[in-house]
């Protein structure tokens, strides 16, 4: 196991645009053994995905997971998954303002607008095809994702910068809020 460092805002390899992986390169040892070191960073820190731009290395392949996440307790769980030169599109135009963090942004949260339902299709670790629909928190995780693999940043997203918060502050001041605001989304989905 190894914790991967991950690079903070600021860092240009946030704004780089990942390059595609090929099959030859996903199939390698050496691709396996990023993956995995990508996990364990992303469990290490808590959080419910990273894309490889954040710990250094702009491919097209980034990691999500939620179990009970003590930095997001609210998010619905989500199985591991691995995925690999990803294509997002969203389902419909429903869209939903929610309120992300990010391990590249210390500390700050902020209000943004996610597509409610998506589709994403990318290659498993193996390199095979999966397509999957996603909706609410999930699918806000995935966009959050693939917006890394181009390089764009949530805070890039933040139109109203009234509603950026620290962490502690999110908790006392905007959490309950946030949750009344979303209840919809989990209640039907
Ligand atoms: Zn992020």
């Amino acid at each position: 196991m190894s914790v991967l460092d991950i690079a903070q805002v600021g860092n240009p390899v946030l704004r780089t645009a990942a390059s595609t992986v090929s099959r030859e390169q996903l199939a390698t040892d050496e691709l396996q053994q990023f993956i995995d070191d990508m996990i364990d960073t992303m469990r290490a820190a808590n959080g419910a995905g990273i894309a490889a731009n954040q710990v250094h290395r702009p491919i097209r392949v980034a990691v999500a997971e939620v179990t009970s996440n003590p930095r997001y307790p609210y998010k619905p769980p989500l199985p591991l998954t691995v995925f690999v030169n990803p294509v997002l599109r969203p389902l419909d135009d429903e869209i939903v303002r929610i309120n992300e963090g990010c391990l590249s942004v210390p500390d700050l949260r902020g209000d943004l607008y996610r597509f409610v339902n998506v589709e994403i299709r990318f290659w498993d670790r193996d390199g095979v095809e999966q397509v999957q629909t996603h909706r609410g928190l999930s699918a806000g995780t995935f966009q959050h994702e693939c917006d890394h693999l181009v390089g764009r940043l949530f805070l890039d997203r933040v139109t109203d910068t009234t509603t950026l918060t620290t962490w502690d502050e999110f908790e006392q001041h905007h959490r309950e809020a946030f949750l009344r605001r979303i209840a919809h989304l989990s209640a039907d989905a």
